[in-house]
């Protein structure tokens, strides 16, 4: 029977499928470039031979045969999740993951990639590992007695998805704006000391902007190429706002790297007094957006399901702004830093460097274990750290409290 024929008898999915044996194009139907088809695996296959990041590590022509003809249902393929890795070939801060997903299901469709680096990330996160959530503020011991001439703010932060949308790398204008409509009309009901207000990116003036960033609540311009090569600015700033109560303590951002990236955090280092803030509005918000018909993306191996699978899990990010001029430059520094599952970034964002010996350090981990049990991390091996400098600053010697491996 001639193709046209076939065509025009049968409904577009089952043509769909059935066109699929007839040509290696159609293969990839929804992807980006169809014509990438034309080319072998070995024509198409990045050069990664410069790169350090956890994608590179795993991507392998193997997998990218098996995987780059496949896309998920809005669209995102192969070459979407990895692009980013392939143009960021390393960072001078952190090691990077090197991919994103465009949608929640690209961590199913594209899992041959996905899992192994989730497990390279993750501490050997295994696909048959289940996380743990654990909202329950009450379960963090102590952390509201960080010593303050060290510990300057301290900030704890999430990302949530909503479902039924594509994630950042992959949303169209409509989308974009769509979360935005709904989370300015979620938000207005929070009350108390959760009230607040919606900023959209597009009504402030650039003064405006500025001061909000080198005050550390909004997010910086989209300047890191690790969001401009994963698309995550198209069409900046249309849809991107930040949401904030009065006195800017419980903040959320929409449309940056996550649909939503709720934020609590003050100066000083009542870490404890944070968390509580941050569980409380957390799951306010949660409450609203069901209301709304909206849950966050979330399943039982994954946790929440957010772009970078760094952040998979809780997705938290818990931190502090610390005072460590002395044991920043002690040779153990790296160090002790891993072993206490802690991460060291500059005080004005991933991309920078830490000026006077101030750093931010936070988690490392956030799959596979509880947001009660990450804070907690963060609180005791903070604590430890001030102790440690105040040793070195009496020119004493820090060996004996180096910890063991966890
Ligand atoms: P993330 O994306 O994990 O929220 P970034 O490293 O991109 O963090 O930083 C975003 C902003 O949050 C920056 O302005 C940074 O200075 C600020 N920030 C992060 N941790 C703290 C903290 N403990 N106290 C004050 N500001 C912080
Ligand atoms: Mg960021």
């Amino acid at each position: 029977m001639p193709r046209s024929l076939l065509t025009f008898i049968l409904t577009d999915s089952a043509v769909l499928l059935i066109s699929a044996f007839l040509s290696p194009f159609s293969m990839a139907k929804n992807c980006h470039n169809d014509y990438k088809m034309k080319f072998s695996a070995d024509e198409e296959f990045p050069d990664l031979s410069l790169h350090n990041n956890h994608m590179a590590k795993v991507l392998n022509k193997d997998i990218y045969n098996k995987l780059r003809g496949k896309s998920t249902p809005s669209g995102f393929t192969v070459d979407d999740v990895i692009q980013t890795g392939v143009d960021n070939p390393g960072h001078p801060f952190i090691m990077t993951v090197g991919c994103v997903a465009g949608d929640e299901e690209s961590y199913e469709v594209f899992k041959d990639l996905l899992d192994p680096i989730i497990s390279d990330r993750h501490g050997g996160y295994k696909p048959t590992d289940k996380h743990q959530t654990d909202l329950n503020f009450e379960n963090l011991k102590g952390g509201d007695d960080l010593d303050p001439n060290y510990v300057l703010s301290s900030r704890v932060r999430t990302g949530r998805s909503i479902k039924g949308f594509t994630l950042p790398p992959h949303n169209s204008r409509g989308e974009r704006r769509g979360i935005e409509k709904l989370s300015i009309e979620a938000l207005a009901s929070l009350e108390g000391e959760f009230k607040g207000k919606y900023y959209p990116l597009s009504g402030m003036t650039d003064a405006e902007q500025e001061l909000l960033i080198s005050d550390h609540f909004l997010f910086d311009k989209p300047v890191s190429t690790l969001l401009t090569c994963a698309g995550m600015a198209r069409d900046w700033p249309d849809g991107r706002g930040i949401w904030h109560n009065d006195n800017k303590t419980f903040l959320v951002w929409v449309n940056e790297e996550d649909h939503l990236r709720v934020i609590s955090m003050q100066l000083g280092g009542n870490m404890k007094e944070v968390f509580k803030r941050f569980c409380v509005g957390l799951q306010k918000i949660e409450e609203i957006f069901k209301k709304h018909n909206h849950g966050f993306m979330w399943n039982e191996h994954l946790g929440y399901i957010l772009t970078c699978p760094s952040n998979l899990g809780t997705g938290l990010r818990g931190g502090v702004h610390v005072k460590l001029p002395k044991l920043s430059t002690h040779a153990k520094f790296e160090e002790i830093l891993t072993r206490l599952r802690l991460q060291k970034r500059g005080t004005g964002g991933v991309d920078t460097a830490s000026v006077g010996g101030v750093f931010d350090i936070s988690n490392a981990d956030r799959l596979g274990s509880s947001e009660v049990s990450q804070v907690q991390l963060v609180v005791d091996g903070v604590k430890l750290m001030v102790e440690m400098e105040k040793k070195l600053e009496k020119g004493e010697s820090i060996d004996g409290m180096i910890p063991a491996q966890k």
